[in-house]
């Protein structure tokens, strides 16, 4: 079975769009599928035994969704399982590592599913919001997102939402993905949610696996999403949690700046060719996020602590360089970085937070520097 894992990817930065996401491998798509077949899994036992593309397929979600949403980490699987040359970096060891000590084979049939299905969830969920599998960074992220509302003028206009595991163990949000996502009857949807919780008990990866929650993102509607199981895995690798936190946020938190003023700042788009343009609104959001990682009154992080973050996860192995979802090379993205850095430190001695639509013209008149590395 081919492992693909295509998750959410922007397509170009507009107000609005209709995207067609998270494709569970079409292949398993058969049209002559028995839908209501009579073989639905009814203890974990028996789930070995049932052809799993028929499982997959009566599974299926192929959602359209409104809207654009960045997605920032693309993770493919069997590359996980596997590494490739393309970044031999400690995040990557963490991944593997983690995805080799408890992966089966339903894990890999399943993956782009349940992580499909986890991400489904929180555009809907109306729950009170926490953050960590048990709340544990509950405060923190309270008051970090109080900081960047204060910091960026943006009160009240940005919803944060967390991701958890535990999503895929709970048979009312899975059967709401579905009914939410898939137009399934309530019975139908349940009865899904029912062969994922068998899947669950018979599954040594699923859902226990930090790649079930491997994710942060922002969305045109105002929404912020970040994965309990993506902070886990970077602060496994060595940068302490609350930095890849405030990282996360800070990143995420300017492409919802960019979103408010993109037809502004590109009216014309942000490069005429796809991987530009997303390398641009990527580079520019290291630039936002650094420079309010630094600043004397935004998360007053000190470069060091920025760096080791950026570089974290600057080498999360995007060595697609012509790839529509491409973000930069680790290079270019450090130096964005490290020029928001250094805005920071021009403005200290005032304690003066630019204006946003300020931040985007310095970062405009650095940009060729930055992609080139001739002058910064
Ligand atoms: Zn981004």
């Amino acid at each position: 079975m081919k492992l693909k894992f295509q998750k959410l990817i922007a397509t170009s930065l507009s107000a609005a769009f209709f995207l067609t996401a998270c494709n569970p491998d079409e292949d398993f798509l058969d049209p002559t599928n028995d839908l209501s077949s009579q073989n639905r899994i009814a203890n974990s036992e028996s789930i070995i035994d049932v052809n799993q593309s028929d499982l997959l397929a009566r599974l299926s979600l192929n959602p359209n969704i409104e809207g654009l949403v960045i997605d920032e980490f693309p993770i493919d699987l069997a590359s996980a399982v596997e590494p490739s040359e393309c970044a031999p970096t400690a995040f990557n060891d963490v991944i593997s590592q983690s995805v080799s000590s408890n992966i089966d084979q339903l894990g890999q049939d399943f993956y782009d599913l349940y992580t499909t299905i986890n991400q489904l969830y929180t555009f809907i969920d109306e729950d009170p919001q926490y953050f960590g599998a048990n709340g544990e960074y509950n405060n923190f992220i309270k008051q970090r997102v109080k900081n960047l509302e204060k910091f960026w003028d943006m009160k009240g206009e940005i919803t944060v939402r967390g991701q958890h595991n535990s999503t895929l163990n709970d048979r009312d949000k899975i059967a709401l993905v579905y009914i939410n996502f898939a137009g399934l009857s309530e019975e139908d949807a349940y009865a899904n949610a029912d062969d994922l919780l068998a899947i669950n008990e018979a599954s040594t990866f699923l859902p226990e696996s930090p790649l079930m929650s491997f994710d942060g993102f922002a969305t045109s509607g105002d929404l912020i999403v970040i994965g309990d199981g993506l902070v886990e895995l970077a602060s496994a690798a060595g940068v302490e949690d609350k930095v890849v936190w405030s990282g996360i946020m800070a990143h995420e938190w300017a492409h919802q700046i960019q979103f408010d003023h993109f037809s502004l700042w590109y009216p014309n788009g942000a490069a005429d060719n796809e991987p530009e343009a997303t390398r641009t609104t990527e580079l520019e959001a290291d630039f936002i996020a650094a420079y309010y990682l630094t600043h004397k009154k935004g998360a007053t992080y000190n470069w060091k602590r920025v760096e080791d973050f950026f570089e974290l996860f600057f080498n999360i192995g995007d060595c697609s360089f012509t790839s529509p979802g491409h973000h930069g090379t680790p290079v270019q993205r450090l130096r964005a970085a490290e020029a928001g850095f250094q805005l920071a430190q021009d403005t200290f001695p005032k304690g003066h937070v630019l204006d946003v639509n300020e931040v985007h013209e310095i970062f405009l008149n650095q940009l060729d520097g930055i992609v080139s590395g001739d002058s910064l």
